[in-house]
């Protein structure tokens, strides 16, 4: 779908931050209820900038992120929700899954990595930002017989405590976003590794902070070079329609702590002129923005080339 003409074409920009190229990863591209997505936004207001199909459900992208720092300093920031529905969920939920949530394969975490001369093979870190299906999905594969591994061979998995042990044992909300499959075989690979809270250079100039509005424990990534700012906002804002304060999603498990979270984080980013990197904005992968009337608002819609 074409972005509506009332948001207009994003701006080509090239960014490097530190010892890192910065490479939108864009996994695939799937559907979820406007009304749940914007909240108790009314649909005569979001639908002017996110138009609904005939199920009433908007696109959204599943973006990841991919730091660049060559070999050994390879950082890729969530994964989209990956393929072998069937092969992880079984015959019965495969292709159901995929069609409620309007799971398109145009693009996959392999496809986009190629295009940049890369395979799985090269990721040496990934850092997960919560357990949702759709932020970890492509996490891990099925191997020719069948069994579910890494996806990365090669990466060491960053994720919090708090939000895996959430994602064991799901609140009733939740229990239709956290499946085991996309997890439980990293854990038992031996590849996973427990944060707990915010770290300070995690990785060299990225660093992780948590929130939890949208769900338990979730962890955004910031990287910098003490001059360029990116923060990869995972859930906290997802796309650049959600710059507002009060447009929050119907899914946030507590909608006044992601205002608050929202409103410090977007005080940070209009101050220091950050890059916003979103996971699921269908017509721009960045944006910058200002402080306005005691809200925020986009001053530019950016395409990271
Ligand atoms: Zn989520």
């Amino acid at each position: 779908m074409p972005a509506p003409t009332s948001i207009g074409s994003p701006q080509s920009v090239k960014l490097t931050i530190g010892p890192y190229r910065i490479k939108p990863i864009p996994t695939g591209v799937f559907g979820l209820d406007g009304g749940a997505m914007f909240g108790t936004v009314p649909k005569v207001l979001w639908e002017k900038t996110n138009p609904a199909d005939d199920h009433n459900r908007i696109e959204m992208e599943a973006r990841a992120l991919l730091l660049d720092g060559g070999p050994g300093q390879r950082i890729l920031i969530d994964c989209g929700i990956g393929g072998d529905f069937v092969a992880k969920y079984g015959e019965k939920f495969g292709p159901k899954f995929a069609e409620m949530f309007s799971v398109s394969d145009t693009s996959s975490v392999e496809k986009s990595l190629a295009t940049h001369g890369l395979t799985t093979r090269d990721i040496d870190h990934v850092i997960l930002t919560h357990l949702h299906f759709d932020h970890c999905g492509g996490a891990t594969k099925a191997d020719a017989n069948g069994k579910l591994i890494p996806t990365f061979e090669n990466a060491r998995y960053y994720i919090q405590k708090e939000n895996y042990d959430t994602a064991v044992r799901p609140n009733l909300r939740e229990k239709a976003s956290y499946y085991a499959p996309n997890f439980e075989p990293l854990r038992e690979a031996g590849v996973l590794e427990f944060l707990q809270g915010g770290v300070e250079n995690l990785l060299p100039g990225v660093s992780v902070q948590t929130t939890n509005g949208h769900t338990h424990m979730q962890q955004v990534v910031k990287v910098t070079d003490g001059r360029e700012t990116l923060l990869y906002c995972g859930d906290l804002i997802p796309t650049s329609t959600h710059v507002r304060l009060a447009w929050v999603m119907g899914y946030d498990l507590d909608p006044l702590t992601i205002i608050d979270e929202k409103r410090e984080v977007l005080a940070q980013a209009a101050e220091g002129h950050w890059t916003l990197f979103f996971e699921h904005d269908p017509y721009a992968d960045a944006a910058r923005v200002t402080a306005s009337k005691g809200d925020y608002q986009v001053t530019e819609r950016l395409s990271l080339v």
